[in-house]
């Protein structure tokens, strides 16, 4: 059994219970705006760009066989592509076409843009994605992201550090991208992990077939679980996708009686409530991102200040409220990083303008939750 993933970080202590490593699985159905991982968006291996590094000599042209690579005096960009869907989707229909051909870069097309003065154009048609080119690059400019693995590759490499997860209460967290958009693979390891008797964590955004998810979710010892708001049109907008499906498979999770710990990205005037974001950035032209949402308030849940201004905080808490198996939120306060992913990433990519909360902020939002929910939240 192989499938595909970004890397595997090794000491995290932010992605569950003590010491852990996190396998980035490649590939994920959903397109948030404030992703801090959109390297992992195409569920492929592909070729990644950073116009910054490159210095225009052409090494990269020179050892491309197939005429991929031209250097490109007046465009000069290079948008990452993405090799075909190797992961095979967790079966939902998807903004990214699950599993599909190009699925993070563009529709699977030669992607060039941008205004440097030098750089190369792509053309991913002729591409068989050997990496000469990045092997060649004396600047690093380019770079392979994504590797196929093997189930026992994995499970080697995570055991390195055996010891540490014993000793920390820690242990082996799956994340993404969508671990669950590589089903077999993603249940394959969490088999494999549990006959090893390491912990294993989950970290989902929920959006898989129920049947399979449950099945999947059922093999670990705790799930992550992300809610990004609670209006099926503002979820639509802000990821891509609707949320009915996750609610779903939340309350499923709560049928089933798995351990879960709900995790809510917190995005100033995006998803707290305060409806005064500017989501426009219709990031790799796949999104169903519908431009400026200043002021569109839908309901209390988008509240423009009237007096309940965390209105989808609000009601993710009471949402959570009677859910037994969610022992704990968090919630995970936006902070810019990914932004400057996507311009090392592709340079379509837009910045949306979210500032981070501050920790007075923060306070506040998890007291409404608390107060919502009737149960531990904590922020970070
Ligand atoms: S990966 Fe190989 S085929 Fe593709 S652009 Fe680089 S050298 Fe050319
Ligand atoms: S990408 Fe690398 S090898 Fe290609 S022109 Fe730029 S610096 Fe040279």
């Amino acid at each position: 059994m192989e499938g595909i993933i970004s890397n595997i970080q090794r000491f995290s202590i932010h992605d569950g219970p003590g010491v852990r490593s996190t396998v980035f699985f490649k590939g994920c159905p959903l397109r948030c705006l404030w992703c801090h991982n959109p390297e992992t968006y195409a569920f492929g291996c592909e070729l990644r760009y950073n116009a910054a590094k490159c210095i225009g000599c052409g090494a990269c042209v020179a050892a491309c066989r197939t005429g991929a690579l031209s250097l490109c005096a007046a465009t000069g960009a290079l948008s990452a592509g993405a090799e075909g869907g190797a992961a095979g989707g967790g079966g939902v229909g998807s903004a990214a076409g699950s599993g599909g051909v190009g699925s993070a870069a563009g529709s699977g097309e030669e992607d060039a843009a941008g205004s440097d003065d030098t750089g190369i154009a792509y053309d991913k048609g002729k591409c068989t994605f050997c990496y000469s080119c990045a092997g060649a690059c004396p600047g690093k400019a380019l770079s392979l992201s994504g590797r196929r693995v093997s189930v026992a590759g994995v499970v080697g490499e995570v055991m390195e550090d055996e010891t540490m997860y014993r000793r920390t209460g820690g242990g082996v967290t799956l994340s993404g991208g969508e671990p669950t958009a590589q089903p077999e693979f993603c249940a394959a390891l969490l088999d494999a992990f549990r006959a090893s008797g390491v912990h294993t964590c989950l970290d989902t955004c929920g959006y898989c077939k129920t049947d399979t998810f449950i099945r999947i979710a059922s093999k670990a010892d705790m799930i992550l679980y992300d809610i990004k708001h609670m209006d099926p049109g503002e979820h639509m907008r802000l990821t891509g996708a609707p949320n009915d499906l996750i609610i779903a498979n939340l309350r499923a999770l709560e049928s089933a009686g798995i351990a879960t710990e709900v995790r809510v990205p917190v995005v100033p005037g995006f998803n707290d409530g305060n409806g005064k974001g500017d989501g426009d950035g219709d990031r790799n032209g796949e999104r169903n991102d519908v431009g400026n949402c200043e002021g569109n308030g839908v309901g209390d849940v988008n509240d423009n200040g009237d007096g309940d201004s965390y209105g989808n905080l609000r009601r993710i808490g009471e949402l959570l409220a009677p859910l037994g198996c969610v022992g704990a939120i968090v919630l995970l306060g936006y902070h810019a990083l990914g932004q400057s992913k996507i311009y090392d990433f592709d340079k379509n990519g837009a910045d949306i303008g979210a500032v981070a909360p501050g920790r007075a902020e923060l306070e506040r939002m998890s007291a409404i939750v608390r107060a919502a929910s009737g149960k531990p939240v904590s922020y970070r």
